[in-house]
């Protein structure tokens, strides 16, 4: 069957089409800017690639735009939109209420609807995703996967903050996490290379991006993660303060800083980008320190350190680790980040191979050397694959066969 999977952001959506079981992606694209007169959409497919600049006022018009691009008979991928068998679209916030991918109907919208206020920024475009494809595609099933579901597990030590009760009570102010659709990706990829039943490894998982958070695996369950009511806690990220005395608050706060411009602060000013006073990208930081830059080092140094506690944290926490595990942008092609995160923790039993990990970018693999207890996992993510396996699940037989977190409909 064919699988749509769609990740609508707030002017950018995002989409694949997957023939599943054989899990084949028959085409990638991408809407940037909608809302914009100098918006731009691409596909690739088999057949070839295409990028087009337009304008695509909004989430309507960029879904009729989505529509032809696929049916576009020299390079679409579909001959009619009836070959779509199902939707799977990335939720970011679940709430308390959704502890796994769950069938959508008009009761699992208002339910997104009910925790707009846990994630403003992201749950309202999800929304508008799910209604236009209800729309376009009329009948289908359609499934909702959200980034907090795979954090369900976590205990309530670890998800409750030292607050008083009524603040987790009355608004549910807790730890939520996100990635999760990834830290489950890679959790379920780690055990198969290591020949182990998903539910008998103990990982901590690392995906580092744009956004970044570690999350701690017993038996293949998550009972901590990084990130908390929302996507600022934890690591130092691209632009994102990660972990900081909530004290710096009110300190700034009578200093004249109101809520919005520390919300600007703290999620667009800082990380990577604030320290070097230059870059989010890590790329770029590497190619700057290593010209000399003391700030971009500072920056790159400040990343790595706060990953290294988050390990140190997990593996206090988990007592026996079986394999630490990198994904995303960093995670996955940042060997200088991978070398800077990991060095000197051979007392803990995590040695890396040096030359493997110079070389390793992009593929599965391991990069530990051979004195070391503990595993250290390379596994590129796959969140939207992971959204259509899901997908596929609950659309086709109802059950979970596998054992992960699928609600029933
Ligand atoms: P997002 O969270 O937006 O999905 P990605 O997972 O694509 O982000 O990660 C983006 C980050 O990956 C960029 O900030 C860049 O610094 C980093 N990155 C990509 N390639 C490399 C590389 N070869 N070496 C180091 N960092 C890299």
């Amino acid at each position: 069957m064919k699988i749509l999977v769609f990740n609508c952001g707030s002017s950018s959506i995002k989409f694949k089409l997957f023939l599943m079981p054989q899990e084949d992606l028959l085409a990638e694209g991408l809407l940037e800017r909608v809302g914009s007169e100098d918006a731009y959409a691409s596909l690739k497919t088999p057949r070839g690639k295409t990028k087009k600049y337009q304008e695509i006022s909004d989430y309507p018009a960029g879904f009729i735009v989505i529509k032809k691009m696929l049916l576009n008979p020299d390079n679409g991928a579909i001959n009619s939109l009836s070959e779509i068998n199902a939707c799977g679209h990335r939720v970011v916030h679940g709430g308390e209420s959704f502890g796994g991918s769950m069938p959508i109907d008009d009761e699992l919208e208002q339910g997104i609807e009910a925790v707009f206020e846990l994630a403003p920024l992201h749950n309202p475009p999800n929304l508008t995703g799910i209604q236009q494809a209800r729309l376009m595609f009329g009948d289908i099933p359609q499934v909702a996967c959200f980034d907090t579901a795979f954090h369900h597990s976590i205990p309530e030590v670890a998800y409750r903050y030292a607050l008083p009760e009524k603040f987790y009570s009355e608004y549910q102010i807790r730890r939520y996490g996100f990635h999760g659709m990834s830290h489950q990706y890679v959790a379920r990829q780690a055990a198969q290379m290591m020949g182990s039943h998903k539910y008998s490894v103990n990982l901590i998982t690392c995906h580092l991006g744009n956004g970044s958070s570690v999350a701690a695996i017993r038996d293949g369950h998550s009972v901590d993660t990084s990130m908390g009511l929302t996507p600022l806690e934890g690591l130092v990220m691209g632009t994102r303060s990660g972990d900081l005395d909530p004290g710096i608050l009110f300190y700034l706060n009578r200093k004249g800083y109101d809520t919005d411009s520390l919300d600007t602060l703290l999620n667009k000013q800082s990380g990577l980008l604030g320290v070097s006073g230059s870059s989010n990208d890590v790329r770029d930081l590497e190619l700057k320190a290593d010209g000399g830059d003391d700030r971009a080092a500072l920056a790159l140094n400040i990343f790595a350190y706060r990953i290294k506690k988050y390990i140190g944290a997990y593996m206090a926490v988990l007592n026996r680790v079986d394999a630490i595990v990198f994904t995303g942008g960093i995670g996955e092609n940042g060997a200088a980040m991978r070398h800077r995160i990991l060095s000197d923790m051979d007392q803990q039993g995590i040695v890396i191979d040096e030359m493997r990990n110079e070389v390793h970018a992009g593929v599965p693999g391991e990069i530990q050397g051979p004195t070391s207890r503990i595993r250290v996992m390379i596994i590129p993510t796959n969140e939207e694959l992971a959204i259509a396996r899901d997908t596929f699940k609950l659309t086709t037989k109802n059950t979970d066969k596998s054992g992960d977190k699928i609600c029933q409909p």
